[in-house]
């Protein structure tokens, strides 16, 4: 069919309809250049000021302060994982070199599928220990789920470690911390050494851009893929403060793990993310997008329509579970705006709810693999008539249910 459905997918995602169609006259003849954008010299005029009007369109819409570096590169959420350890090992080391490696200690807040995996990585790669500086797991109602943003209380974080990393939102679980500062599901920052520069790490890979971030100056990198608010896949986006670009090749002299060109933030930074061929259409598109949300009034706009959107499926979710048609999966407080996963418990129900859905022109609503369920994913580019759809829908399956 040529009609473009709703796509709730977690990511790769919806993107805006009327972004995709100026795209495609850029595919053709990028800016009047006469070159399609995907074939264009990334070193052209043309294209090096539509980096630097994308990079500024970030730093205003965020209000990323001169402190912070923003750097475009690719490799994923998952390619992060990697350098983030590295690169804060090698500053670690270079501040202090007499440690041992055991000495070098690296806090993870593990709260979902992709912290665990970044926690993972840091055992694989480093020469130093991870310390689990809080573990949801261990709070949830049956010891195993990620349905949780633990207590204030619960969280044991280390003197002088290498790097603090926690993800901010889940996007297969559906838990993320909250941007309010004084709700007891925000990221503990008061609980963190007070004063210094913080080697704070935060995956935002499933949030950026959908709402302002809280103590973003206070971050040590801030990562995340474009292919879930901002474009598509094949662009990775660094907020890194300036302390955190070291000289890699110091800290290896000193005996620090080697690291790989591409994955050295200095890299990035000395070539103004042009050291190699950059992800040239993927920017175009992130760019158009970025664009968009400046003219549309900034990123308080996107984030009180992405609260109301979440409020909207929240109240129809719970309408549905005094039925018990529905069964949220996340611990009141916790649950993500932007990916709300539950289910729908009874033989046959959720493929029945998914069907439904999908005659609707409604898809992308599949849980993860790794957990089943429904998950309803409400990034920027879906708006309240969409969120409305899915709503009215839920609404009907319920009351249809007996
Ligand atoms: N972190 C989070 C929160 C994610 O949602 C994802 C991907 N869905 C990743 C990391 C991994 O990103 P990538 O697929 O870009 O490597």
């Amino acid at each position: 069919s040529n009609e473009r459905v709703i796509n709730f997918g977690a990511g790769p995602s919806a993107l805006p309809t009327d972004v995709l169609e100026e795209a495609t006259k850029g595919l053709l003849n990028f800016q009047g250049t006469g070159i399609g954008i995907a074939e264009i010299s990334h070193r052209s005029k043309e294209f090096t000021a539509f980096l630097n009007d994308a990079e500024s369109h970030i730093r205003t819409l965020l209000e990323v302060p001169p402190t912070h570096k923003i750097l475009f590169t690719q490799g994923g959420g998952s390619g992060q994982f990697s350098s983030v350890v590295l690169n804060l090992l090698a500053r670690h080391r270079l501040l202090h070199p007499e440690l041992k490696d055991e000495e070098r200690v690296m806090d993870y807040v593990v709260t979902g599928s992709w912290s665990k995996k970044a926690m993972e990585e840091a055992r694989r790669l480093g020469r130093g220990r991870v310390n689990i500086a809080a573990d949801a797991r261990k709070y949830s109602k049956d010891g195993k789920a990620f349905d949780n943003i633990p207590a204030h209380d619960e969280y044991a974080f280390s003197a002088d470690p290498a790097l603090i990393y926690y993800c901010e939102n889940e996007t297969v679980d559906g838990v993320q911390f909250s941007d309010d500062l004084g709700s007891p599901a925000a990221f503990p920052f008061h609980k963190l050494q007070q004063g210094g520069l913080l080697p704070l790490v935060a995956d935002y890979s499933s949030s950026f851009m959908s709402r302002p971030i809280p103590r973003l100056a206070d971050h040590a990198v801030i990562f995340a893929g474009a292919q879930k608010n901002l474009g598509p896949a094949g662009l990775t986006i660094l907020i890194v403060r300036q302390d955190c670009i070291v000289d890699v090749d110091a800290a290896a002299k000193l005996g620090a793990v080697p690291v790989p060109i591409m994955l050295s933030y200095k890299t990035l930074a000395d070539s103004k993310s042009l050291y190699n061929t950059p992800s040239v259409l993927p920017i175009y598109i992130a760019g158009l997008v970025l664009q968009k949300m400046s003219a549309g009034g900034g990123l308080q706009v996107y984030a009180q329509s992405n609260r109301q959107k979440f409020e909207k499926v929240i109240a129809a979710l719970k309408k549905g579970e005094e039925k018990g048609v529905f069964k949220g999966k996340v611990k009141e407080g916790s649950v993500s705006w932007m990916n709300i996963v539950f289910d729908v418990p009874g033989e046959g129900r959720l493929q029945g709810f998914l069907d439904g859905a999908a005659e609707r022109k409604m898809k992308g609503l599949a849980g993860h693999r790794s957990v089943g369920g429904v998950r309803v994913s409400l990034y920027n580019a879906i708006n309240q008539q969409d969120t409305d759809r899915l709503v009215e829908y839920m609404n009907e399956y319920a009351a249809t249910v007996v």
